[in-house]
């Protein structure tokens, strides 16, 4: 039986329940859009709590630089690195794309431990003449000085590989472990332990001696199968490497060792056979470092759980971030004229508001605007000092600035582990700010600069006891190379000069360096 009232109040109940109904999707629609939409204002925003659901997918493998194929376990940054870094502003060419499937498939055949790797090393080590498989060349890496000069001329050790149809072998030796993960798929970058190049480069025959035995004998017969070349600070400038002829000599070399320090890069384009390559690889020709360095440097596990950790309790809640890296070289820079001049730099370019310090009249910042400066430097008087400028000024403003130092080595220390792992960390914290100061002269700052992608404000001073004006300027992403060639291939003459040459110029920070630029600059 049905009571008539419940019935009533049943319908009524119906009734009520469709009307709202709509009402509920149109509410549950409007929910939905707040989420995946994202922002839309405030370019820093995404980087707030929700971050991670604005992003697009395609961020994940860079624009096509990286494959997926790799095992998620063995380096989580490739996988999470998207969520952190701002998307890149420069697209990778569809063929610099293609080189790097070529050059992984490359790797995949001829990487140690394959049947090719073993018989090249085999024959090379005896100083054997070339029926190796000539598929196989291989140029070795071997580490010099700091990190940062060190992935500059890993970076162009990579492009020249690229382009000599080599495979790049790195050593890395103890205080090189555990910094980056493997970068080409099913297959390993690292010489083995026990090669014969792991130790005594001595033995081998230089690039030097062979370039003038080659000259007595005018014989390719008598071309060695292993050549230890040096790129280095100190003789750069004298070397014939960026000579046409003898990149064809080099290239009846199957074994490379090479010791570099530099971003050797921008000789390339003095070398004919190189030049239609790169330009056809990099229209962008300023964005080298950038890709080809984002494409390399995936941080370990170990060194990404530091990025990461560091990034999320300092960095990641707040609206915008500043990073600023102080490199001293001279001991005549005094801390105050530096400290002078970053502040001076940070406001002229309006990074942050501006007040000035021995005023109480100062304006406020923006409302419910938080800032971080992230100071990266080998002393902690640095960070300190900003900290007690800036951080001391919040009661004159509604935002807050906070200032971080995540370390404060004191000293450079060459072969340490722990040392390196540190620089790694603050090199790729200061790629995730928003806007980058950076010291003249410092391949540290180079590598920040490029792989975070943003045109970098590089403090002038070097030598002065005043700050100059302006006390910044406005670089692109290339690194400089400090020691270009000064040697006139067509002449065989050396030159007293720096030159430039197609597509480089002078660099803003070391003007005896030159720079790649695109030559509509
Ligand atoms: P450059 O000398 O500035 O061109 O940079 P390099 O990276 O080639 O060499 C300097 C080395 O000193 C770095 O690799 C670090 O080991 C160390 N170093 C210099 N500045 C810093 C810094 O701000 N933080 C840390 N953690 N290490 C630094």
């Amino acid at each position: 039986m049905v009571d008539g009232n419940n019935l009533k109040s049943f319908r009524k109940l119906l009734a009520a329940a469709f009307m709202t109904f709509p009402i509920l999707i149109i509410l549950f629609c409007i929910y939905q859009n707040s989420i995946f939409e994202g922002p839309k204002n405030n370019p820093f925003e995404d980087v707030k709590d929700n971050q991670f659901l604005s992003k697009i997918p395609d961020d994940k493998l860079l624009g096509g630089l990286l494959v997926s194929s790799f095992g998620e376990a063995s380096c989580i940054s490739r996988f999470e690195s998207y969520l952190y870094r701002k998307t890149s502003s420069y697209k990778p060419s569809k063929y610099l794309i293609s080189k790097l499937r070529n050059y992984e498939h490359l790797h995949q055949i001829c990487g140690p431990y394959t049947k090719s790797y073993n018989e090249t090393m085999k024959e090379g080590a005896q100083f054997g003449k070339h029926d190796v498989d000539s598929r196989c060349k291989y140029v070795i890496w071997i580490a010099a000085n700091g990190l940062g000069n060190r992935m500059l001329s890993m970076v162009s050790t990579f492009l020249y590989a690229i382009l000599t149809g080599r495979l790049l072998i790195v050593r890395f030796d103890n205080d090189m472990s555990n910094l980056f993960c493997e970068p080409f798929p099913n297959s390993s970058w690292l010489l083995p332990k026990n090669s014969p190049f792991s130790n005594n480069l001595k033995q081998f025959k230089t690039f030097e001696s062979m370039l003038t035995n080659n000259k007595k004998n005018n014989s390719e017969e008598l071309l060695p199968s292993i050549v230890f070349l040096t790129l280095m600070n100190y003789n750069l400038g004298d070397t014939r490497f960026h000579c046409d002829q003898n990149q064809d000599l080099l290239q009846k070399i199957p074994i490379l060792i090479l010791q570099a320090d530099q971003y050797f890069a921008p000789t390339f384009f003095m070398i004919s056979s190189f030049r239609q390559d790169l330009n056809k690889m990099f229209p962008d020709k300023d964005t080298i470092f950038h890709h080809l360095g984002r494409y390399l440097f995936h941080p370990s596990n170990e060194v990404w759980e530091g990025i990461r950790k560091y990034y999320e309790t300092h960095l990641g809640k707040e609206n915008e971030k500043i990073g600023v890296q102080i490199r001293v070289f001279n001991a005549e820079q005094t801390p105050e004229i530096i400290i002078s001049e970053t502040i001076s730099c940070i406001h002229q370019n309006k990074l942050l508001t501006k007040f000035n310090m021995q005023s109480s009249m100062n304006p406020p910042l923006e409302k419910n605007t938080s800032k971080v400066v992230l100071v990266v430097s080998l002393y902690s008087k640095y960070g300190e000092s900003l900290k007690s400028i800036y951080e001391s000024n919040t009661s004159l403003s509604s935002g807050v600035i906070k200032v971080y130092q995540p370390s404060h080595e004191e000293n450079q220390k060459l072969g340490d582990n722990m040392h390196n792992i540190k620089a790694w960390i603050e090199i790729y914290l200061l790629g995730l700010c928003d806007a980058l100061v950076t010291s003249s002269w410092s391949t540290f700052g180079y590598v920040a600069n490029g792989l975070a992608g943003l045109k970098p404000l590089i403090l002038q001073n070097v030598h002065g006891k005043i700050v100059p004006n302006p006390p910044c300027q406005q670089n692109n992403l290339e690194p400089c190379l400090h020691i270009p060639p000064k040697y006139d291939c067509r002449t065989n003459t050396p030159f007293n000069d720096t030159f430039t040459f197609y597509n480089t110029k002078h660099c803003e920070d070391y003007p005896g360096g030159i720079k790649i630029i695109n030559m509509y600059d």
